[in-house]
């Protein structure tokens, strides 16, 4: 049950101390009760108070790590129903389907593409982040020897074994020994072999009642049932299937899932879901897919890999899961465009990953190799920052100082957004040696500007 604002600040240390960053006790324990703030940052609260308030400040719906090193994947750990709330935390998990009956040579060829999936897109790497080994022969052996190949070729890659047969479930997950693999498949006939093997090869499992998978096709009571029994027999680390197939019932179920963990913080479906989205129709695929980024499934299982696709869902779960209060950002630094010498020009922008992708753009459209500097104005457009005072000549003049770009450029030129002309004159002030340019204002004047510049 959760606990309220008040009964939270009466287990607080009540001193007002402000180390956690509120201003008081009684404004943390509001915060904490809303799930907006971690009780981690009270470094004063005591064991016995923690232990009560456990259960109050954990997240909703349980965070589960899928995958070990580098390319492991963080789901669940949601608070909201609504991104405007606050913001969705962990991105949908987009996960490829291997099927054991396929060719060694397809196999290879998805795990390939799984492998080639990764697209910068403002300053992020996406990508096909899992593969979901899934045992439609039914034999163990075929299982075994799929999951071999997986193992081999795409040993970093996040695994979910897909089968209802315990037997054949053990096989497998022996090859992803501390991978932190899901062994999806768990029905109420295979529960305690399930959980064995979960314990065993430190695997979280994936609770089903989809009839697919042996499930009885319950629904979400079932399902509740399932996960408590799962719970108590001492596997904590849970993803959930409540057999939704098609897009309403995706919808439905999962909204369900979601309005019962947020709302009502109901343990038994706290857990992250995971859906099923292949299709021999591609656009069909990418429509389910679709419902479930932005209707709460945390993992969805693709049978295919298109670029199309790919690039249409990444963009989707992009921008559903950054923060909104939040200005997307590139790093601040020198970025080099084609093979600059010290003669090459350097131009200057923020760090608003729009003006960024469009600037960079145009500035490898002109094919003239630069230098650009991209200046950290928190995330905020060129003229926003300017207004803001956070794109100032003294600011511009530091930053350019501190780079150590004039160990790379013999001229001592920089060329800044026609939008800011009216800095001009204060830069060259500050920057004493330096001659300031004033540019388009337009990042599409980029290449003819710096074409005229690079003729002269
Ligand atoms: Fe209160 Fe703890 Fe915050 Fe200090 S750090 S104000 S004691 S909640």
């Amino acid at each position: 049950m959760a606990l309220t604002g008040v009964e939270i600040f009466k287990l607080l240390p009540k001193t007002n101390c402000k180390k956690c960053g509120f201003p008081t006790c009684l404004a943390f324990a509001m915060k904490l009760a809303q799930r907006q703030t971690s009780l981690d940052l009270c470094p004063d609260v005591s064991e016995e108070a923690k232990q009560k308030l456990g259960e109050a400040s954990a997240p909703p719906v349980r965070p589960i790590i899928l995958g070990a090193g580098d390319k492991a994947v963080k789901m669940g750990e949601e608070t909201v129903l609504f991104r405007h709330d606050k913001r969705f935390v962990n991105p949908s998990v987009f996960a490829l389907e291997i099927k054991d009956t396929s060719s060694e040579a397809d196999i290879n060829s998805k795990i390939e593409e799984v492998l080639n999936s990764e697209i910068d897109r403002v300053g992020q790497k996406l990508k096909i982040d899992a593969i979901a080994i899934t045992n439609d022969s039914n034999d163990a052996g075929r299982f075994e020897a799929a999951a071999k190949i997986v193992a081999t070729k795409a040993s970093e890659v996040p695994v979910i074994i897909c089968t209802a047969n315990s037997q054949a479930a053990e096989a497998a997950v022996k090859l992803f020994t501390d991978k932190k693999p899901i062994i999806y498949g768990v029905n109420s006939e295979n529960t305690e072999a399930m959980v064995n093997i979960a314990k065993t090869y430190k695997a979280t499992l994936g609770v089903t009642v989809s009839t697919a998978f042996g499930g009885s096709g319950g629904g979400l009571d079932e399902l509740s049932n399932l996960t408590e029994k799962v719970k108590s027999l001492g596997i904590a680390d849970i993803v959930i299937d409540s057999g939704a197939r098609n897009a309403k019932e995706i919808i439905e179920h999962n909204t369900l899932v979601r309005r019962a963990a947020i709302r009502k913080n109901f343990k038994p479906l706290g857990y992250p879901v995971i859906t099923f989205a292949q299709r021999e129709d591609s656009l069909v695929e990418a429509l389910i897919t679709v419902i479930g980024v932005a209707k709460y499934s945390s993992i969805i299982v693709l049978s295919s890999i298109e670029k199309w696709k790919n690039l249409a869902l990444f963009t989707l779960r992009q921008n559903l899961y950054t923060d909104p209060q939040v200005p997307m950002q590139v790093e601040q630094k020198i970025y080099k465009f084609g093979e600059p010498t010290s003669d090459s020009p350097l131009l200057i922008t923020t760090n608003f990953s729009l003006t960024y992708f469009i600037v960079s753009g145009e500035v490898e459209n002109s094919k003239v190799p630069s230098y650009l500097a991209v200046m950290d104005c928190e995330g905020l457009s060129v003229l926003t920052a300017w207004a803001a005072g956070k794109f100032t000549a003294s600011k511009i003049a530091q930053f350019i100082k501190e780079s150590g770009i004039e160990n790379d450029i013999k001229h001592r030129e920089i060329t800044i957004p026609g939008y800011v002309a009216i800095l001009s004159g204060a830069i060259e002030d500050k920057l004493e040696g330096w001659k300031v340019t004033v540019g388009p204002r337009e990042a599409n004047g980029i290449p003819a500007f710096l074409r005229t510049r690079a003729a002269k």
